[in-house]
């Protein structure tokens, strides 16, 4: 066995051919040999149909990029998190939405609570504490600023996997 080998990743399949996420080639492995996932080819391009092969001391095993889960996949639970610093930090890339700066940041109303803005999802962004105090107490369109990004709720990590998997292979 070759290190780079096992350091490849596949992409894993639910039973219903969503892509889930990648996983370790060897947890992979393990899968494939318990039988609880299967080999699974994409149509086409070489690159779909390649795979490893990896050797133990008495067997070589082929493991495909891409796998699939013979059992329905015991996904946990997942809710839309409550809106919080923390979980504006991560969905806005620690990213003033303004400007961009990665510093002294803060979380801003795009419509100011006090006209009325909720803290919700769609109305808080993270902004650097320049952009916040230059915005004041106004909209951004009034203060002439622009987001860089339409602010919304997160979306589920498995469908986010998928889309950009699937955005990766549509070409
Ligand atoms: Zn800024």
């Amino acid at each position: 066995m070759t290190t780079s080998v096992l350091d490849q990743s596949v992409v894993v399949f639910s039973k219903n051919y969503l892509p889930l996420s990648r996983i370790n080639i060897k947890r992979a492995i393990s899968l494939l040999v318990i039988g609880k996932a299967e080999p699974m080819l994409l149509e086409d391009t070489a690159e779909d149909t390649a795979g490893w092969q990896v050797r133990s001391p008495n067997a070589i095993f082929y493991v495909p990029n891409h796998i699939r889960l013979t059992v329905a996949s015991t996904e946990r639970l997942w809710k839309i998190p409550a809106v919080s610093r923390r979980e504006i930090l991560r969905r806005d890339h620690h990213t003033c939405q303004y400007c961009g700066s990665t510093k002294r940041l803060t979380i801003d109303h795009i419509l100011p609570r006090s006209k009325g803005g909720k803290h919700t999802w769609d109305n808080v962004v993270i902004a650097c504490e320049r952009c916040n105090q230059h915005k004041g107490d106004r909209t951004p369109h009034e203060a002439g600023m622009t987001l860089r990004t339409k602010p919304k709720a997160p979306i589920h990590p498995t469908i986010a996997f998928a889309e950009q998997f699937w955005q990766a292979h549509t070409d």
